[in-house]
């Protein structure tokens, strides 16, 4: 993209050109200590807050405390039904038919629901393959998920790891690892988005390659979902899990979606844990009932779900929607790709970006390697007013936004950047 220019005019001009730059105003800015908008660019680990998340869980608040439990029936948005209210919207952004498509739960504990019902390991077919640098959360689960069946947890485990001097794992391994050992492996369990170096992996050519050799294909979206265009249903994957408080902009800890592909969709004899909510609508309030499954992804709900948590992914599925989602991966490829341009436009042999150059093979996050860095240049950064996310030894990560951050952050976050390397 060398249509690209230097200077601050450049960004002001991409700024004013920009369909969705008003959506920023839709948002709380964070501000430093004295008032000013700090540069916000930590979206992949916190989404920042809707203004109107406020008004939606304001009007549980209200139904609450004027209607007690008959909210679950007579309020404006009925708890009983509230998961659904975001079920379309959020098949949206995840590629996926509503059927596939259900909020409950919090992530990792999606991710082990899943295994539950798609980890299925025998003697002879038991590991599961993650990428070696998964999101260590996804490790510990998966690890977990060996331990409980009676496995190895170290030797159960096969990670698809990158070359020696390279940062982005290749394929050809991939192939590789599943043409030698794809009889031994139950699971591949891959996170879409590598949360590390930001590459967004081709998640239909690994449920392929998983499923040519008869093993299970799940991936973790959590910095994948609102962020890229997974097309979950047309990847063919069995499940995915992902978040709502990093792209998709709910709040600190806010629940998890969870895909089942459909044609799981009527599958009972898959094994599961269950609860009332996974107990047909109609008749879950007899009580008293034989168990009877709801098709697709709903039936994989146990619990009467935390409406406040769901207001406020409510409130931003309703942002989502506003600002269509093919317009916003359209302005994150813009916008990401100035980034770099303005990156790579320092011409300065200690930094590196690790996400990969292609913009099909990355979402709006760049993982900026600076060599012989330490902790420091993040404090430094910080103090300059740019909120980035610094991983050891050597990596910041930034994730511009296409929501809420414009050109201009982008362009400050670069000066800013060049002033502290020469401080
Ligand atoms: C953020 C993230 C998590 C965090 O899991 P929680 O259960 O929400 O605490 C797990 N896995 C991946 C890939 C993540 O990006």
């Amino acid at each position: 993209m060398s249509n690209y220019k230097l200077g601050p005019d450049f960004a002001k001009q991409l700024d004013k050109e920009d369909p969705l730059a008003h959506f920023k105003n839709q948002f709380h800015i964070p501000k430093d200590k004295n008032g000013n908008e700090l540069i916000y660019l930590c979206g992949n680990s916190l989404g920042l807050q809707p203004k109107i998340t406020k008004d939606y869980i304001n009007q549980e608040l209200e139904d609450w405390a004027n209607l007690g439990v008959e909210g679950h029936t007579e309020g404006k948005n009925p708890w009983l039904h509230y998961h659904e209210f975001l079920t379309e919207t959020m098949a949206e952004v995840v590629g996926a038919k509503p059927i596939e498509v259900v909020v409950m739960n919090t992530l990792t504990a999606n991710l082990h629901f899943m295994m539950v019902s798609f980890y299925k390991p025998t003697q002879k077919r038991y590991k599961i393959l993650i990428e070696a640098d998964a999101f260590p959360s996804d490790k510990y689960a998966v690890e977990s998920q060996l331990r409980h069946h009676g496995f190895d947890d170290t030797e159960g485990l096969i990670l698809w790891k990158a070359r020696e001097g390279e940062e982005l794992a290749n394929y050809e391994d991939l192939e590789s690892i599943l043409e030698t050992q794809g009889e031994d492996i139950a699971l591949v369990m891959i996170g879409g988005v590598n949360y590390y170096t930001g590459q967004f992996f081709d998640l239909k050519r690994i449920a392929n390659l998983g499923h040519k050799k008869g093993c299970v294909v799940g991936f973790d979206c959590a910095h994948g979902a609102g962020n890229v265009a997974l097309n979950l249903h047309d990847s063919g994957a069995d499940f995915a899990v992902w978040c709502t408080y990093k792209y998709m902009n709910s709040g600190p800890g806010s629940l998890s979606g969870c895909f089942v592909h459909e044609r799981h969709a009527n599958n009972k004899s898959l094994n599961r844990f269950t609860g009332w909510w996974s107990h047909n609508k109609q008749t879950r309030f007899r009580m008293r009932d034989e168990f009877d499954q709801l098709p697709g992804a709903e039936g994989w709900q146990l619990s009467n779900p935390p409406i406040l948590s769901m207001a406020a992914i409510r409130a931003s599925v309703n942002v989502f929607k506003a600002a269509g989602f093919d317009n916003l991966i359209k302005k994150s490829k813009k916008l990401t790709g100035y980034f770099e341009f303005l990156i790579n436009a320092l011409n300065n042999p200690d930094i590196k970006i690790i996400t990969p150059s292609n913009p099909n093979e990355r979402g709006c996050q760049l993982s900026i390697q600076v060599k012989n860095a330490d902790r420091g240049l993040h404090n430094k950064l910080t103090e300059a007013g740019v909120i980035s996310d610094w991983r050891e030894p050597d990596v910041i990560r930034c994730a511009p936004v296409p929501l809420y951050n414009s050109f201009e952050d982008v362009y400050d976050m670069v000066e800013k950047l060049k002033t502290v390397l020469n401080e």
